[in-house]
């Protein structure tokens, strides 16, 4: 189970998969990198283009977020739209989902956001 709690870990003691994948000690097939953010190809893909979109600082979830993380979240939000003209899904459009905690079905304690596309989207 996953706690919305705010506690923050440094790069180094990120010990969550997405801290490894960031750390490049686990493999993943990355389609954009900044100093801030990171993208890269989900590992268990729910549409035919899955990419994970994080931050490179830690934060548990959306709900962990501080005001002082506005520039943070505006970054990722623009991070989301370029890995999204990237993958070429502009024109067709695509789906951007963050789960936190149990009840969202959060399962990695470290913020991402889903970016879903390269299919009409039915379930929500
Ligand atoms: P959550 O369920 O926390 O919202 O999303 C976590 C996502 O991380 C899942 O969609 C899951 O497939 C993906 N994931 C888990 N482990 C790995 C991994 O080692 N590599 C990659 N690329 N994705 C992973």
């Amino acid at each position: 189970m996953i706690a919305l709690n705010k506690n923050r870990h440094s790069f180094t003691e990120n010990d969550t998969i997405f801290g490894k994948i960031l750390r490049k000690e686990i493999p993943a097939d990355i389609v954009y990198e900044d100093e801030k953010a990171i993208a890269f190809h989900d590992v268990a893909p729910r549409a035919k283009i899955h990419v994970l979109i994080i931050p490179k600082q830690h934060m548990t979830c959306l709900r962990c977020m501080e005001p002082a993380d506005g520039e943070l979240m505006a970054h990722l939000l623009s991070v989301i739209n370029k890995v999204a003209d990237k993958l070429g899904v502009t024109e067709k459009g695509f789906r951007v989902v963050t789960n936190a905690g149990e009840h969202g079905g959060q399962t990695v304690p470290h913020l991402h956001f889903h970016l879903m596309a390269g299919e009409e989207l039915h379930d929500f």
